[in-house]
C-alpha cells in the first residue's frame, strides 16, 4: 500500500483515501507518496480507451480503493460530459502536437481532475461510513473554480466555497462561476490576487477560529494540493503517449517531451509522476507567462517573491507561489521534511529560499523553464491561426512559444506534446484581438465574431452563459477571509443539526 506523507512532517502518514479526504496536511504540508514503487508499463495501456487507461493508473497509485470503486469513479467522470470520445484528443501543429485537455463540461483542463475528485471523495466517505459534511474550500485563478463548482454541485455530504480574485479572472470565467447551479455552492470574490485566495484556504485548516466553528464539518480542498486531483492528471500523459505510438509518430519506448503551461505546478508535477511510474519522458518544459518566478527558479535555484504580481491574458497562470513545487522538492531531497519545512518557512518569513546545487542539478535533468511575454503570446496566437489554421487560447500559446524556443535553443527535436489547457473561447476578447488587432468591448460579441472568423464552434456551456442569471455577487476584503470561512462552517454545521 502506498502511504501518503506530509512534506513538512513524515510522521503524518495517511492511506490514499484518507489523504483524499484530508486535502492539505494540518501543518500546511502536502500529502505526497512516501515512495513510488509501482510501475505502469506503457505497453500495457497502448490499446486502452481513456477510461481503461485511467482505471489502471489511478488504481496503481490510489491503491486502497477497490477495483470496483475506481471503475465507478472513472466511468462516472469520463462520459458524455466530454464532447469527444477520446476525452483528450491530439492535434498536430508545426514542431509538435497539442494535447487538448479542454473538452469537458467547463472547457478547461481542470475538468479532467474535477469530474473525478468528487467521486473519489464520496467513495472515500463511504469507506469510512462517515456522515459529516466535507466543506471544499477552493482558491481559483479562474478555471479551477468553475470546474470544481460543476463537479461538486449537489454532491451529497459536500459543500463548496470558491474564492477568486476580483480583478484578474476573465469576464467569461467570472460569469461561469457567478451563474453556478447547486444548493451546496458558494462563490466569493476577494479583493486581492490568487496568492491571497490560496493563502486563506491554506490558513483555514489550521486556524483556531475556523476549527472552532467546524462542528460536524470537515475541511478539504479541491486545489491541486489534493492528491486526488493530481493522480488523475497522470493519465493523459500516458494516453497521449499511446496515441503517438498508435499514429506512428514514435515507437513504444521512445522518449517524448511535454511542454506544460504552468501556474501552481500541479499539471507538470503529474508529468513528473508519470515519468516516475515508467512513462518514457525526456524533458518537462515548464512554460510560464510574465509571472516568471519558476523560470528564474530553474535558472538560479532561488525562489524569490521579490517581484511584482502581473495580471496577464493567461490568468490561470498568474501565480507567484507554486504550491506543488513543494512536492518535487520533497521527493528530490529523499523525503527530507526538515529541509522542506525550512525552505517553506523561509519563503513565508523572507519571501525566498534557495536550493543547493545538487538538487538544482537533479531538477534540471528533467525540467527546463521558459517564459513568454504578452506580446509574444499574442503573436503566437496570431501565427498559429493565420499560418496553420489552429485556434488556441493564451495559456496554450505560452506553451507553444516555449516549445519553439526550447527546440531552437537546444536542438532537441524529440517529439513534443504541448498541453493545451483551455478553450480559446474562455478568453475570446484577447484571442480575437491577437488575431485581428480589433478590440471588442463585450466578451459575447467577441465570442460570436471569433466563431464567424474561425469556423470553430463555441462549446455549448460557454454559448449558453450569455443569457444565464448571475447568482453570486459577494465580494470580501482579503483580511476577512478566515472570518468568512468560519461563518460558513457554522452555517453548514447548523444546517445539518
Ligand atoms: C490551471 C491552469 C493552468 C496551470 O496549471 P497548474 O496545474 O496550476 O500548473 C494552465 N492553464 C490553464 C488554462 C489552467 O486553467
Amino acid at each position: 500500500m502506498t502511504r501518503y506523507i506530509s512534506t513538512r512532517n513524515k510522521e503524518d502518514s495517511l492511506s490514499a483515501h484518507e489523504a483524499v479526504i484530508a486535502g492539505l496536511a494540518k501543518d500546511g504540508g502536502l500529502y505526497t507518496p512516501e515512495s513510488i514503487d509501482v510501475k505502469v508499463p506503457v505497453e500495457e495501456i497502448l490499446n486502452d480507451s481513456y477510461q481503461e487507461c485511467a482505471a489502471k493508473i489511478i488504481r496503481a497509485l490510489l491503491d486502497d480503493y477497490t477495483e470496483e470503486e475506481i471503475h465507478d469513479c472513472v466511468y462516472g467522470a469520463y462520459d458524455s460530459k466530454f464532447d469527444t470520445e477520446k476525452i483528450v484528443p491530439l492535434k498536430q501543429i508545426r514542431g509538435g502536437w497539442l494535447m487538448e485537455l479542454w473538452h469537458g463540461p467547463t472547457s478547461a483542463f481542470k475538468d479532467i481532475a474535477l469530474t473525478i475528485l468528487p467521486r473519489l471523495l464520496t467513495a472515500a466517505y463511504k469507506k469510512e461510513n462517515r456522515n459529516d459534511i466535507v466543506s471544499i474550500l477552493t482558491a481559483t485563478s479562474g478555471d479551477t473554480g468553475k470546474a470544481a463548482l460543476s463537479g461538486f454541485a449537489d454532491v451529497p455530504h459536500t459543500a463548496i466555497t470558491v474564492f477568486y480574485p476580483e480583478i484578474g479572472v476573465s469576464p467569461i470565467q467570472k460569469k461561469q462561476m457567478a451563474t453556478s447551479r447547486g444548493d451546496n455552492v458558494e462563490v466569493i470574490a476577494v479583493k486581492g490576487n490568487f496568492d491571497d485566495c490560496q493563502r486563506m484556504v491554506k490558513e483555514a485548516v489550521s486556524s483556531k477560529e475556523v476549527l472552532d466553528a467546524c462542528y460536524g464539518v470537515t475541511i478539504s480542498s479541491a486545489n491541486s494540493i489534493n492528491i486526488g486531483r493530481l493522480v488523475p492528471q497522470i493519465v493523459y500523459y500516458y494516453y497521449s503517449y499511446a496515441q503517438l505510438v498508435n499514429n506512428g509518430t514514435i515507437d513504444c519506448g521512445d522518449p517524448v517531451n511535454f511542454v506544460v503551461p504552468t501556474g501552481n505546478f500541479g499539471d507538470i508535477l503529474a508529468g513528473y509522476l508519470a515519468k516516475q511510474i515508467g512513462l518514457p519522458v525526456r524533458k518537462l518544459i515548464c512554460a510560464s507567462n510574465s509571472n516568471n518566478v519558476l523560470t528564474d527558479f530553474l535558472a538560479t535555484g532561488v525562489y524569490s517573491l521579490d517581484r511584482r504580481f502581473l495580471t496577464t491574458m493567461s490568468p490561470s497562470m498568474d501565480i507567484l507561489i507554486s504550491s506543488n513545487l513543494e512536492r518535487l522538492l520533497f521527493m528530490l531531497s529523499g523525503n527530507n521534511d526538515i529541509k522542506v519545512s525550512a525552505m517553506m518557512d523561509s519563503l513565508k518569513a523572507k519571501g525566498s529560499y534557495r536550493i543547493d546545487d545538487v538538487m538544482l542539478k537533479k531538477i534540471r535533468e528533467t525540467f527546463s523553464g521558459y517564459w513568454t511575454n504578452e506580446e509574444q503570446c499574442a503573436l503566437t496566437i496570431h501565427d498559429l491561426f493565420v499560418e496553420q489554421n489552429v485556434l488556441i487560447d493564451p495559456h496554450t500559446a505560452v506553451g507553444v512559444s516555449a516549445m519553439e524556443r526550447y527546440q531552437k535553443e537546444t536542438g532537441d527535436y524529440t517529439p513534443a506534446v504541448v498541453l493545451s489547457t483551455a478553450s480559446p473561447y474562455k478568453f475570446c476578447r484577447d484571442v480575437y484581438f491577437s488575431i485581428t488587432g480589433e478590440k471588442k468591448d463585450d466578451d459575447f460579441e467577441a465570442m460570436d465574431a471569433l466563431e464567424k472568423l474561425s469556423g470553430v464552434k463555441v462549446p455549448a456551456n460557454l454559448a449558453e452563459l450569455k443569457d444565464m442569471k448571475v447568482r453570486f455577487t459577494r465580494s470580501i476584503e482579503k483580511e476577512d477571509g478566515l472570518h468568512v470561512i468560519a461563518e460558513r462552517m457554522r452555517g453548514l454545521g447548523n444546517a445539518q443539526n
